[in-house]
C-alpha cells in the first residue's frame, strides 16, 4: 500500500492501517515536516477518532482549550461568547481545542515511529498506472527512478496533488478575490487573554486565535485590495495597523507572516479502481470554521478500515465503493456552507456591514445561550453530526437514529464509563443497550463480532438510542445498522449481502 503525502491526511492514514497490520510505504516530497502553525483546531469528531487510536489526551494535553470568543466593533469589545462545554453531554471532547499543525504532526509521526513506519522523504510520485490487479508507481528519490507495485494508492499529496493529476479527476471550484494573511506573533494587550477575538469592524476581516495562554497568537486578516496588489512584496507592517488601533494588541515579535488566496474545489472523483483521493488532494475550502485538516483526518479514518479489510478478504472489495459515495457529499456540503459564511464575513455590501457590526453583536450573546442553538452549532462545526444515511452501506433506524449516523455517545453506568470505550477495538461489534435478544450471543461467537451489552439508563433514551434495539457499528463508529426489534436475523442478512467479516488487528 502506498501512501503519497506525509500531511496529516497520510499520517492518519498511515497509523489506521498499520493498527489493521496493513504493511504501508508512506513517501513525502519534502525533507522535513511542516514547520509552520496552519491548521489550528482540532475539532471533537476528530478527537473521538483520535480516541479510538490512543491519540487524544496527547492533544489535549498539548492543545490549548478556548474558553470564548469576544466580538469586537469599532475598537471596542461588544459581546463576551463563552465556549467551554459548548458540547456538554454530545461527546467527551464539548470544547474548541487549538493544537497547531506542526505539533500536531509531529506526535503523529512520533506515533508512526513506536510503530515501526518511517516516512520516506525526498521520495517524491512522479507517476503512476493503474494495472487492474495492482498500481505500478515511479517514485523519484535522489535522482534515482524507482519503479515498483503496489495493491492500492492513497493521494494524500495536498491541493497540487500529482495523483489527481494523474488521474485526471478535474478539480471544479474557484478562488475568491480577497488576499489574506496569517501571522504567528508574540504579542500584549486585552485579545493576549487565550481567548478568540474576531473584529467585526467594516470590510475587512481580523480574527485572533491564541495559541497559547502566554501571550502567543495567530492573526488571521484580510489585506485592503491597494495592499494585495504588490502581494509579493507584502510584509506584516503593511497590515498590523488594524490589530494595533482597534483590538490594541501589541506586537513583540513576528515568527511566521504568509499571505494567501483561498480556493473551493472539489475533485470531481475520489476514487479511480485503485487509487484513492483524500484531504486536500480531494477539496480545499475556506479556513472558516477550521474545517479543512479535520475532514482530511476523517477521509483518512473512512478509507483506513475498508481498504484494509479489502486487503485481508478480497471480498470486501466491495466496501471500497461507499468511499467516494460517503466523503465526497460531506466534501460539497461544506465546501457549500463555509462559501457561504465566508462570504458573509468578507462582503463589503452596506447590509452585510449592518449585520456583521450590528445584528451579530446584539444577538449572538443570547442566541449562544440557547441550549438548541449551542447544540447545533457544536454539533456542526465539531463534525459529530456528520452522518452517512444516504450511504450504501447504511440501513435501518430506530426511531431518530438511522443506520449511517454517528453511535451516540452515552454513560453505561455511575462509574465513569461510557459506550465509547468500546470502540477502541475499531472493529465491527454489536451494540444493545437494555436486554439482547437470545439469538445475538450466538451470532457473535458465529461470525467474531464482539456483542456489547449496557444496562438501559434514561439519558441513552435523550441521546436517541432505542432499548432492546440492536446497532451494527462499523470499527469508525458510524451505526451501520439499527433494528428495534433486535434481532439475530437482521444482522446476519446485513454481513451476508455486504460480506463483512471481522478484521484482525494489530495491537
Ligand atoms: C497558510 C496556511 C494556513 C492554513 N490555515 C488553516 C486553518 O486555519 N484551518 C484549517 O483547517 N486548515 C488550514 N490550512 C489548511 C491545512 O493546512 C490543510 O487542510 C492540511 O494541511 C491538509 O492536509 P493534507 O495532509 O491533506 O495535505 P498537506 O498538508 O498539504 O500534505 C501534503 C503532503 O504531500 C506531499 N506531496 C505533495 N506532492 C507529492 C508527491 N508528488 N510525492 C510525494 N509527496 C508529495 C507534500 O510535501 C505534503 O507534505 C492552512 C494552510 C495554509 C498553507
Amino acid at each position: 500500500m502506498l501512501i503519497v503525502g506525509a500531511g496529516p491526511t497520510g499520517l492518519v492514514l498511515a497509523l489506521w492501517l498499520t493498527r489493521f497490520g496493513v504493511r504501508v510505504r508512506i513517501i513525502d516530497k519534502l525533507a522535513t515536516s511542516g514547520t509552520t502553525s496552519r491548521a489550528l483546531a482540532v475539532q471533537a469528531r476528530t478527537l473521538e477518532y483520535y480516541q479510538q487510536m490512543g491519540l487524544a489526551q496527547a492533544v489535549v494535553d498539548r492543545g490549548h482549550r478556548v474558553p470564548a470568543l469576544n466580538l469586537w466593533v469599532r475598537h471596542n469589545q461588544a459581546a463576551r461568547i463563552p465556549l467551554e462545554n459548548l458540547g456538554q453531554g454530545l461527546t467527551p471532547f464539548p470544547f474548541p481545542i487549538i493544537f497547531p499543525q506542526d505539533e500536531h504532526e509531529t506526535l503523529l509521526i512520533d506515533r508512526l515511529r513506536e510503530v515501526g513506519v518511517e516516512i520516506e522523504r525526498l521520495a517524491e510520485l512522479v507517476a503512476f498506472e493503474d494495472l487492474g490487479g495492482e498500481i505500478r508507481a515511479t517514485v523519484r528519490k535522489g535522482g534515482v527512478l524507482d519503479t515498483g507495485a503496489y495493491a492500492y494508492l492513497a493521494g494524500c499529496d495536498g491541493a497540487r496533488s500529482r495523483v489527481r493529476e494523474v488521474l485526471g479527476s478535474g478539480f471544479p471550484g474557484g478562488t475568491y478575490d480577497h488576499l489574506f494573511y496569517v501571522a504567528d506573533v508574540e504579542a500584549a494587550g486585552p485579545p493576549m487573554n487565550g481567548e478568540l477575538h474576531v473584529d467585526l469592524d467594516d470590510a475587512d476581516f481580523l480574527a485572533i486565535f491564541p495559541l497559547s495562554r502566554d501571550g502567543r497568537a495567530r492573526l488571521i486578516g484580510s489585506v485592503r485590495d491597494d495592499a494585495a496588489r504588490d502581494h509579493e512584496h507584502l510584509q506584516f507592517d503593511d497590515v498590523r495597523g488594524r490589530a494595533v488601533q482597534n483590538l490594541q494588541v501589541e506586537i513583540r515579535r513576528v515568527n511566521w507572516f504568509s499571505t494567501y488566496r483561498v480556493h473551493h474545489r472539489v475533485a470531481q472523483q475520489f476514487r479511480k479502481g485503485r487509487a484513492f483521493l483524500l484531504g486536500d488532494a480531494a477539496h480545499i475550502h475556506s479556513p472558516v470554521g477550521g474545517q479543512g485538516m479535520n475532514t482530511g483526518i476523517g477521509d483518512a479514518v473512512n478509507l483506513a478500515w475498508k481498504l484494509a479489510a479489502a486487503l485481508e478478504h478480497s471480498s470486501s472489495a466491495a466496501l471500497l465503493d461507499s468511499y467516494e459515495v460517503e466523503r465526497i457529499a460531506f466534501a460539497r456540503r461544506l465546501v457549500a456552507t463555509t462559501d457561504q459564511a465566508f462570504t458573509a464575513v468578507i462582503s463589503s455590501s452596506a447590509w452585510a456591514r449592518f449585520v456583521r457590526t450590528k445584528v451579530v453583536p446584539a444577538l449572538a450573546p443570547g442566541l449562544f445561550r440557547m441550549p438548541a442553538l449551542r447544540r447545533f452549532m457544536f454539533r456542526t462545526v465539531s463534525q459529530t453530526a456528520l452522518h452517512y444515511r444516504d450511504s450504501p452501506l447504511s440501513e435501518g433506524s430506530t426511531g431518530t437514529l438511522r443506520g449511517g449516523d454517528r453511535l451516540p455517545w452515552v454513560s453505561t453506568g455511575s462509574d465513569g464509563a461510557f459506550n465509547f470505550a468500546a470502540l477502541a477495538a475499531m472493529n465491527w461489534q454489536m451494540h444493545v443497550y437494555g436486554a439482547p435478544e437470545p439469538g445475538l450471543q450466538a451470532l457473535s461467537d458465529r461470525r467474531g463480532i464482539p456483542l456489547h451489552v449496557f444496562a438501559w439508563q434514561a439519558a441513552m433514551k435523550q441521546a436517541g438510542l432505542r432499548r432492546n434495539a440492536v446497532y451494527l457499528v462499523r470499527p469508525d463508529g458510524y451505526i451501520a445498522l439499527g433494528d428495534t426489534l433486535g434481532r439475530a436475523a437482521a444482522i446476519s442478512a446485513y454481513l451476508d449481502k455486504n460480506k463483512i467479516k471481522p478484521a484482525t488487528e494489530n495491537q
